[in-house]
């Protein structure tokens, strides 16, 4: 075995069907009596409702979390917070709900309860990634981690298949980049590869049955194990270029990360063998990128950055702000590379199976 360095996290993990009714003892544990509670708002009636669950330990409600956590949004959450005397913040919903949670923890240390109702698995990580002036700046610090994550089961019935599919490859995103990171160490080796396994086994049944409980929580499950993976490994192109098709064009996270991991993995492939090998046994398939593709396809995730709101006039601009700043790579990141690699996610065409293969 080679050598390798691996960092542990501190957190608390609540997982099942209903654990959503153990938040007032986990707030208790917390010694916390004024709860802040945060969500989207198409989650907004979900969020009253937890206010309401809450009685006397809820401080207060905003409804406003937005993708990309802008800044803007952050500043007029932190009035609310500092109005109502919160002591602690619950963030119900998606990765843009706990991006809000993080951004307002990073600025007054407040602890952080996370119910993640999307498989994006920002809750798992010591990650905030922000949105100012049309700029997505990214940050790592344990002030922004949750100090405890309630994975409800429940919760996530009612996140459309449409959205399911776009969440659950952002997952799978997650643990391939780690696995394919130069600083990997065995147990995350371990755990990218579970996850990848539970959501390609997971997505298949959501499409066909969105209520399918035992796909849920193997999906949920391999949310928070790809997010683990995102919380220690090192993210490269596809997250870099990710972040890029979404702070600066606004192109929508999950479905961006569902359109370029193909053609991000098929780049990095003749760079990083090893785990190609390991993401194929992970998928069941022979080619990792092709096997990604494929499945993409077959649970009806959007296969081309057209169809998510990308100009192609804009992939030029695009690859050079990669090009700009490079994330570390497998494969070194070029003008013509990246260029080559978003106008094949543009049109969504199949990766080529590599010579000699
Ligand atoms: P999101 O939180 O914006 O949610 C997408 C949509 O799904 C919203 O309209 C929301 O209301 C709806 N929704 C969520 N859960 C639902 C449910 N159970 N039922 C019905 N509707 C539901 O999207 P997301 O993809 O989860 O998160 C994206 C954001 O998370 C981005 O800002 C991204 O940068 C961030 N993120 C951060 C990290 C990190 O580690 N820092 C990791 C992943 C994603």
């Amino acid at each position: 075995m080679k050598p390798f360095i691996y960092n542990s996290l501190p957190g608390r993990v609540v997982f099942g069907t209903g654990t959503l009714k153990t938040l007032a003892a986990e707030l208790e544990e917390l010694n916390c009596r004024r709860a802040f509670v945060l969500c989207g708002a198409q989650q907004a009636s979900k969020g009253a409702a937890l206010l309401a669950q809450l009685g006397p330990l809820a401080a207060g409600l905003f409804s406003e979390a937005s993708m990309h956590t802008p800044v803007e949004i952050t500043d007029r959450a932190m009035l609310r917070v500092r109005e109502t005397k919160s002591d602690c913040l619950v963030a119900l919903g998606g990765g843009s709900t706990i991006g809000l949670g993080k951004a307002l923890a990073l600025r007054t240390d407040l602890p952080q309860i996370a119910v993640p109702t999307t498989y994006a698995g920002s809750e798992a990580t010591p990650i905030l990634g922000q949105t100012e002036l049309g700029r997505k700046t990214i940050q790592r610090t344990l002030k922004v981690l949750p100090e405890v994550i309630i994975y409800d089961v429940a919760l996530t019935l009612t996140l459309p298949p449409k959205q399911a599919v776009a969440s659950g490859m952002n997952a799978i995103a997650h643990a391939i980049e780690a696995l394919y990171t130069n600083d990997i160490n065995p147990m995350i080796e371990a755990i990218a590869q579970l996850g990848i396994a539970a959501l390609a086994r997971a997505l298949p049944s959501i499409v066909q049955n969105p209520r399918n409980e035992a796909a849920r929580a193997d999906a949920l499950y391999g949310a928070w194990t790809c997010g683990v993976c995102l919380a220690t490994g090192r993210m490269a192109l596809h997250h870099q270029l990710c972040h890029i098709l979404g702070g600066s064009f606004r192109l929508p996270h999950a479905e961006t990360h569902a359109v370029m991991l193909a053609h991000a993995v098929a780049y990095n492939a003749q760079a990083a063998p090893d785990a190609m090998v390991q993401i194929a046994r992970a998928l069941g398939v022979d080619n990792a990128a092709q096997g990604l593709y494929d499945l993409a396809q077959n649970i009806g995730a959007p296969m081309t950055l057209a169809e998510i709101g990308m100009r192609e006039g804009d992939l030029s601009r695009a690859a050079e702000l990669a090009v700009a700043t490079p994330y570390w790579n497998p494969r070194p990141i070029d003008k013509a590379g990246a260029l080559a690699l978003l106008s094949d996610a543009y049109y969504g065409r199949r990766p080529a199976t590599p010579i000699g293969d």
